[in-house]
């Protein structure tokens, strides 16, 4: 079959890759129908250190079901489905409790090793792809609902929630979310659905930001005007009461912690590869600040926003700026990379 394969930096390819079979009894294969190009797959893209094998890559897709293992109760050929970026196994102490990406089994290797998309579990951006746990990490996707409408429930659509959830944002709160990619978009929509009064919309790119105000949030460029002044402003003089952090930097989850007010509520969601150095009491107990970050559990997510889809509460679609066949991935990758033609999200077809 065809992939898009991650052969070191700033190289992915089209090329030919061994088709995947059932490997264990709780296995699917999923014929792929729609993928997409996620922030977090830049990480690999940017590392020039990178010494490890050539990988299928991509965590965000959906399609039908092809193949399944002997085990599998919940899916049969033929179903229409989306697969989670997080692998986790439904059964052990973890997974029971809520956190699929610190699955006790599938995680047990190393830090994010149960997502699709490295050298153990190869991706999503190919014409098809073996989901373990099938039972676990599939999803029905019901008639009514589009390609497009679902893909972002894969990811960054339960990514965006979780932040605003971790950050427990509350009716009447002043939110702030650092970052208007992909991910700060749906946690701006989230925290809207949650009932904040005001979500500041921080960014640098100005077309970005113009998106966020037709979203209804207060747009923020750093370099125009001082964040923390203007949620003081807007706040009696306190601060924001939470903030998320969607881009993945040291300074930028420092921002999020020092905009908020005493007993603030801080959600980091950005991808943060860096040591973030920091003074714990002043910035964070003296303060009363709540600090919290995972990997997304698609798995707790997906029938809590799957209603507000289907209701038009939520459009995820309002994200997508590119829809390119998988053989222009490549492409897809450069100009999302340098953020070329206004790009905030690449879909492609196999
Ligand atoms: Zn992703
Ligand atoms: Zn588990």
């Amino acid at each position: 079959m065809k992939a898009l394969v991650f052969e070191g930096y700033q190289s992915v390819s089209y090329q030919d890759v061994p088709d995947p079979g059932l490997v264990q009894s709780g296995d699917a294969i999923v014929q792929i129908e729609r993928t997409a190009i996620c922030g977090s797959d830049l990480h690999f893209y940017h590392n020039q250190g990178y010494q490890g094998p050539a990988f299928t890559i991509g965590h965000e897709c959906l399609g039908q079901v092809v193949d399944i293992g002997a085990g599998v109760e919940r899916f049969s050929k033929g179903d229409r489905v989306l697969v989670s970026c997080t692998v986790g196994c439904g059964h052990c102490a973890i997974c029971s409790d809520g956190l699929y990406s610190g699955c006790e089994t599938h995680a047990s290797i190393g830090p994010a090793t149960n997502v699709f998309g490295s050298p153990l579990l190869p991706g999503g951006q190919a014409e098809a792809i073996r989901v373990p746990s099938a039972d676990i990490n599939l999803f029905h996707i019901p008639d009514a609902v589009e390609d497009e409408q679902i893909l972002f429930l894969s990811d960054i659509l339960p990514t965006g929630y979780m932040g605003a959830e971790l950050a427990d944002v509350r009716p009447g709160d002043t939110v702030v979310v650092i970052g208007c990619g992909p991910v700060g978009v749906f946690a701006q929509q989230a925290a809207k659905i949650r009932g904040a009064a005001t979500v500041i919309a921080v960014d640098l790119d100005g077309g970005r930001l113009k998106k966020a105000a037709a979203r209804g949030c207060r747009p923020l460029n750093p370099l125009q005007e001082d964040l923390n002044e203007v949620a003081r402003d807007l706040t009696h003089g306190r601060g924001a009461d939470c903030a998320i952090e969607a881009v993945g930097r040291e300074q930028t989850v420092l921002d999020a912690l020092g905009v908020v007010r005493r007993g603030g509520r801080v959600a980091v969601i950005g991808v943060v590869t860096s040591d973030v150095t920091l003074n714990f009491m002043s910035q964070i107990m003296a303060r009363g600040i709540t600090l919290r970050s995972a990997i997304v559990s698609p798995q707790v997510y997906f029938p809590k926003l799957l209603p507000l889809i289907e209701q038009g509460r939520l459009d995820p679609t309002e994200i997508i700026t590119h829809r390119l066949s998988l053989s222009d991935g490549p492409r897809g990758y450069e100009i999302f990379d340098r953020h070329e033609e206004d790009v905030l999200k690449v879909v492609m077809t196999p």
